[in-house]
């Protein structure tokens, strides 16, 4: 989706039919607006982190989702590791990372490979997530429980967020997890009520504030963080709804992001939102009691993790 073109990075080429309709805020059709454009980041970081997940044959996110902050993350040597494989058992429409119905058995190696890249890294926080194993009788949640303690063995005093998913709603597996005390336990709603039909597979609007609030009542998690993108036709008051909704299910950390279509086969961008307009939801949500809403449009739900736990914590 980006284009290196000297000093700066290019996002300004739409996978898109530019005839086929408008997007909101769009300069131009096709082009993205100014507040998308940003600086390349310089450094040798980014090679050494390639290098260090390429020698532990590591998938992450950020790769497998075209993240478009992946060049400044990899300079600052941090990265979400994809656990679990790099084909999901679920097809998203936001989502690039390759759909399967028959994925391959979890490696029974990777909870030590990401360990190894924790300390090789130098992280002081590590953000784990995983594609949805709906084919495992227990959605995956062993495996990252096994990663948590290795990580923890491994690299004691770097605190751990996991980014999990639905576990198709199963307490059980939420609570072999939960047992693991994750510093932050994130969920992503990833939309608002109207849109979640749509925008997600299989994974439903009340089941992620159902799985949010057992997790909060758990009291087994540091804290409990979720996610939402916009920019796919959602209005200003379904965001602030969706927010409220977090927030009531015991949320503390919220991130809002641009949606970015990653190819032509996903939902396309029906809005650029503005830097204003996440800052009215960023205050609105402070202003409900939300402890750390990190709002932008650059925003993922591991963008600058560490800080944004720190931030809360000091909030709290
Ligand atoms: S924001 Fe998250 S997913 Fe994107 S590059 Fe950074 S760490 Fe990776």
């Amino acid at each position: 989706m980006s284009e290196e073109i000297g000093s700066k990075v290019k996002l300004n080429k739409l996978p898109i039919n530019p005839e086929s309709y408008e997007i909101q805020n769009a300069p131009a059709r096709g082009r993205f607006p100014s507040w998308l454009h940003r600086n390349l980041p310089k450094g040798a970081n980014l090679f050494k982190t390639n290098a260090i997940l390429a020698k532990h044959r590591l998938n992450t996110v950020c790769e497998e989702a075209k993240c478009p902050n992946r060049f400044e993350c990899y300079s600052n040597k941090t990265a979400t590791f994809l656990a679990l494989g790099k084909a999901c058992t679920r097809n998203c429409g936001f989502c690039d990372i390759d759909f399967t119905k028959t994925p391959k058995a979890p490696e029974t190696d990777e909870p030590l490979r990401i360990a190894l890249s924790v300390k090789d890294l130098g992280l002081k926080h590590v953000v784990i997530t995983m594609v949805a194993r709906d084919d495992l009788p227990d959605g995956g949640a062993l495996h990252i429980a096994e990663i948590i303690r290795t990580v923890r063995k491994e690299c004691p005093g770097v605190s751990i967020e996991v980014l999990t998913s639905d576990f198709c709603g199963e307490t059980a597996s939420l609570d072999i997890v939960l047992q693991e005390r994750p510093d932050v336990f994130n969920h992503n709603i990833e939309t608002v009520r109207e849109l979640s039909p749509r925008v997600r597979h299989k994974a439903t609007y009340d089941r992620t504030l159902s799985v949010l609030k057992y997790v909060k009542d758990s009291e087994l998690a540091g804290h409990v963080k979720s996610g939402i993108m916009i920019g796919l036709g959602e209005t200003v008051s379904q965001v602030k709804q969706t927010i409220t909704d977090l927030y009531n299910a015991g949320c503390d950390i919220i991130t809002i992001g641009q949606y970015l279509q990653a190819d032509q086969r996903k939902l396309l961008v029906k809005e650029f939102v503005t830097p204003q307009q996440f800052k009215e939801y960023e205050d609105f949500g402070h202003a409900l009691g939300v402890s750390k809403m990190y709002c932008g449009p650059f925003v993922r739900s591991s963008y600058n993790a560490h800080e944004v736990a720190n931030l809360a914590r000091v909030r709290c």
